[in-house]
């Protein structure tokens, strides 16, 4: 289980995503997809 740094929600992961979360944990920032989405849709409405 991972908690989106955004939102506060809590994901439940893939065994294979958990792997590639693992540096989540390791101080990395998880963001969960919906949050993410939303983050890539403001960086590039913010680059025109
Ligand atoms: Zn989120």
């Amino acid at each position: 289980m991972l908690r989106c740094m955004l939102c506060g929600e809590t994901a439940a992961v893939s065994e294979r995503e958990a792997d590639r979360l693992r540096a989540a944990k390791e101080g990395a920032a998880y963001i969960c997809e919906l949050c993410r989405n939303r983050v890539r849709y403001e960086s590039e409405r913010r680059r025109r």
